[in-house]
C-alpha cells in the first residue's frame, strides 16, 4: 500500500478536467485561445495518421509570444536571473531580452539566414543561449540546440542531419571550474561540412582562439545591431526546433516540433502543473540542451511572463550545497529537478541543505526518470519541509511537454511517492497488454497514448519512415511511448521504466524501476540499476549494480544480505538479484539517465555500441572489470 500525502495549494477548477472529456479537441482550442495569434487558424487539428496538424491556418510567433506580450505590463520585470558558475549573476528584464532578440535576429538575417533555414546552437548555459533560440524563432529559423557537452563526433553529426548554415558557440565555457574550449570542438565537428556559411563565436571565457575566415564574433556583430525586428507571422505547424533524444535507449532520434500546438501545450501545462504565480521565482535546473530545457526553461516560463533563476555550472560545483545556496539567494519559490540530481544530493546527508534557509519554496517537481519513493520522501522532507507538493511529472522529448503530472494550479489531488498521479486533461493515456487490449488495474504494461495532442512531435527530421516505425507501429492508432506503466486502484499511473528494460525471470515479468526503488530504500544504497542476462534455465537472471551513500562502513557480503531480505520482503524472491556490484558510479547519459542497455551489453558479453551520450566513461571501465572478475571467480570454482 503506498503511501499518500494530502498536500495541495489549494486551486480546485475541476471545470476544466470536466470540460477535456467530451471533446478534446475543442478543449484545446480554448487553450490556443490563451496565446496571441496574427490570424486564427481554420481547423483546430487536421488528424491523417499519424501526422497532426494543429491550428491549421493559424499565423503565430513563438518570440512574440515569449516577449511582446509582456512589453506593457512587465517590460522591468526580471525574465532571467543568472548565476555563473563562479557566482557572478547577471539579470535581465523582459525589455532586455526582447531587445537582444531582435537584435541578434537582425544579425541573423544580416548574414542573409532566413525561414526555413536550420541554425545549430552549440552553446553553454549563458543567456545568450535563449537570446539565439528565441531569434531563430522570431524570424522563422528552426533552431537545433545540441547540450555543449557533447563531443564534435556527436555535435558533426546533428549538424550534418539538420544540415545547418551556421553554427553559434562560446569560445569556451565553465565545467566545475574548468575551461572546456568548445570553439575548437566545433573547428573540428565542422570540418569539409561546405555547407556551414558562417560559426558565430560568443566571447564566454576570452580564451585565445583561432578564427577562420568563417568564424564572426558574437559582439562585433550586435554592436550595430537594430534593435527592432519584426517576428514573421509563421504557420502554426511552422517547424520551431530539432531536438534529439537522450539516447537512453538507442541512437539518439531528431525529434521535430511544430509552433502552435507546442506552445499552447506549455503554456497550459506550465500554468496548470506549477501554479505559476506573478510573484513566483521559478528554478529548473535542466541543462537548454534538454527538452526540459526547451519546454521549462526557455519557453514555457516566458509564455507566463515569469521569473526564472539559470544557472550555468554543474549542480553539485563547488561543492553539494550550490543549489541550496541558489535557492536561499533568490528566493526561489518553485524548483524543478531530476531524480538522478537527488539522489546524488541525498547521498550527501541532510546536514548540507539544512544549513539553508529554503523556506521561500512552495512548490517541488521532478522529471526524468521514474523517483524512487525513498528518494521522493526525502525531498518531500528535507528540502520541501513537509510542506511543499512534488509534482512527478512524465513527459518525453516526442510528446513536447507533460502528459501525466499532479497540477497543483488546478487541483488538489493526494499524493503517492513514486506516481506521477493522472494524465493532463485534454489526452488519453492508457495501459495495455501485448494486443493492445487495456490491462487490469495494478497489471504492468505498455503505456500508450490513444488520441494526439498539440505538443506532438511533427515527424522525426527528414524521416517520416522512421516516425511511423517506432511510434505508431506496435499499436494501431496509438502512440508507443516506449515505457512500462500501471495504473492502480485509484486511477494513478506508475511508471515502470522502459518497456526494453522489462525483466523476464522465470515467466515473471519485473519492472526494473519497483526493484531498483526497493534496493535505493535501503539506507546504505544511494542508487542502483538493474539488468538482466540470460540464463539457461531461468530465461533471465537479475544482476544489480549499487553505488552506496558516503562513508557506509558495512561489509558488502552484509550489505547484500540485507538488500536481498528487503527484496524479498517487498517484491518477493523471484525479484533477486544472483548478484549485486558495489560500483562507485553508473554509466549515465549526459542528461544524467542510467543507461540500462549498456549494463546490458556488458553483462551479456557483446560489443558496446552508440555511447555518444555516455556522460563518463569510467563507469563503464569500473562495471567492464567487475564482470571480468567474475567471470574469471566462476572459471575457477568449475574448474
Ligand atoms: P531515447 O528515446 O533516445 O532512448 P530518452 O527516452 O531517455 O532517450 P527523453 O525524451 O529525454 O529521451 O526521455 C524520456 C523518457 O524519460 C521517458 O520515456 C521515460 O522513460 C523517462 N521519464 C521522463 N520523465 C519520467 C517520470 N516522471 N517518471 C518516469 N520516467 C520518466
Ligand atoms: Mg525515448
Amino acid at each position: 500500500m503506498a503511501d499518500v500525502f494530502k498536500i495541495g495549494l489549494g486551486n480546485d477548477y475541476p471545470e476544466i478536467r470536466e470540460n477535456s472529456v467530451s471533446d478534446f479537441i475543442s478543449f484545446w482550442e480554448e487553450q490556443a485561445k490563451k496565446l496571441s495569434w496574427f490570424s486564427p487558424w481554420n481547423k483546430t487539428l487536421e488528424w491523417s495518421p499519424p501526422f497532426a496538424r494543429w491550428f491549421e491556418g493559424g499565423l503565430i510567433n513563438a518570440s512574440y509570444n515569449a516577449l511582446d506580450v509582456h512589453q506593457n505590463n512587465k517590460a522591468e520585470k526580471p525574465a532571467i536571473i543568472w548565476e555563473g558558475e563562479s557566482g557572478e549573476s547577471k539579470i535581465l528584464t523582459y525589455k532586455d531580452l526582447w531587445v537582444e532578440v531582435q537584435k541578434f535576429a537582425n544579425v541573423l538575417k544580416s548574414l542573409g539566414i532566413k525561414k526555413g533555414d536550420r541554425v545549430t546552437i552549440y552553446l553553454p548555459m549563458v543567456p545568450e543561449l535563449p537570446i539565439s533560440m528565441l531569434a531563430c524563432s522570431r524570424i522563422g529559423v528552426t533552431h537545433t540546440v545540441v547540450f555543449s557537452g557533447f563531443s564534435s563526433a556527436s555535435l558533426r553529426g546533428r549538424i550534418e542531419d539538420s544540415k545547418s548554415k551556421i553554427v553559434i558557440t562560446s569560445d569556451g565555457g565553465y565545467r566545475r571550474g574548468k575551461i572546456v574550449k568548445l570553439k575548437e570542438v566545433v573547428d573540428e565537428a565542422i570540418q569539409n561540412l561546405e555547407f556551414i556559411e558562417h560559426v558565430i563565436v560568443l566571447e564566454r571565457t576570452k580564451e585565445p582562439i583561432e578564427l577562420s575566415s568563417k568564424d564572426l564574433i558574437w559582439s562585433d556583430l550586435m554592436k550595430d545591431s537594430s534593435e527592432t525586428c519584426e517576428p514573421e507571422k509563421l504557420e502554426s505547424t511552422h517547424p520551431l526546433y530539432i531536438l534529439y533524444t537522450s539516447g537512453t535507449t538507442g541512437k539518439p532520434k531528431g525529434v521535430l516540433h511544430g509552433t502552435g500546438g507546442y506552445l499552447t501545450h506549455l503554456n497550459s501545462t506550465f500554468g496548470w502543473a506549477f501554479d505559476i504565480k506573478d510573484s513566483d521565482v521559478f528554478f529548473c535546473t535542466a541543462d537548454i540542451g534538454w527538452v526540459t530545457g526547451h519546454s521549462y526553461v526557455v519557453y514555457g516560463p516566458l509564455l507566463h511572463g515569469a521569473t526564472e533563476i539559470m544557472y550555468e555550472g554543474a549542480p553539485d560545483y563547488p561543492d553539494p550545497s550550490r543549489m541550496w545556496s541558489i535557492i536561499q539567494k533568490y528566493k526561489a519559490t518553485i524548483f524543478y529537478t531530476t531524480p538522478t540530481a537527488l539522489r546524488m544530493f541525498m547521498k550527501f546527508g541532510d546536514d548540507i541543505p539544512n544549513s539553508f534557509d529554503l523556506s521561500t519554496i512552495r512548490l517541488l517537481g521532478t522529471v526524468g526518470e521514474p523517483i524512487n519513493p525513498e528518494v521522493w520522501k526525502w525531498y518531500f522532507r528535507t528540502i520541501g519541509k513537509e510542506k511543499c507538493p512534488i509534482i512527478d511529472t512524465w513527459w518525453q522529448t516526442e510528446t513536447g511537454g507533460m502528459l501525466i503530472s499532479a497540477l497543483p494550479g488546478i487541483e488538489t489531488i493526494p499524493l503517492k511517492p513514486g506516481s506521477g498521479t493522472r494524465p493532463i486533461p485534454g489526452v488519453t493515456i492508457s495501459v495495455v497488454d501485448e494486443n493492445g487490449d487495456e490491462v487490469s488495474p495494478n497489471t504492468k504494461g505498455y503505456l500508450i497514448i490513444k488520441k494526439p495532442w498539440p505538443g506532438m512531435l511533427l515527424t522525426l527530421w527528414g524521416d517520416d519512415e522512421k516516425y511511423k516505425n517506432a511510434y505508431w507501429s506496435k499499436f494501431q492508432n496509438s502512440y508507443y511511448s516506449g515505457d512500462y506503466a500501471k495504473i492502480d486502484e485509484d486511477g494513478y499511473f506508475w511508471l515502470l521504466g522502459r518497456a526494453d528494460d522489462v525483466l523476464k525471470v522465470a515467466g515473471h515479468r519485473i519492472g526494473t524501476a519497483e526493484l531498483e526503488s526497493c534496493i535505493v530504500s535501503h539506507d546504505d544504497v544511494a542508487e542502483a540499476a538493474v539488468c538482466g542476462i540470460p540464463d539457461e534455465v531461468k530465461g533471465e537472471v537479475i544482476i544489480a549494480f549499487a553505488v552506496l551513500v558516503e562513508d557506509v562502513e558495512k561489509n558488502s557480503s552484509l550489505l547484500e544480505k540485507e538488500i536481498f531480505e528487503k527484496i524479498r520482503n517487498d517484491i518477493g524472491a523471484i525479484a533477486t538479484p544472483k548478484q549485486i556490484y558495489f560500483v562507485s558510479k553508473l554509466p549515465k547519459t549526459r542528461s544524467g539517465k542510467i543507461m540500462r542497455r549498456l549494463l546490458k551489453t556488458i553483462a551479456n558479453n557483446e560489443t558496446i555500441g552508440d555511447v555518444s551520450t555516455l556522460d563518463d566513461g569510467t563507469a563503464v571501465t569500473e562495471i567492464q572489470s567487475m564482470f571480468q572478475e567474475l567471470q574469471k571467480s566462476i572459471k575457477g570454482k568449475n574448474n
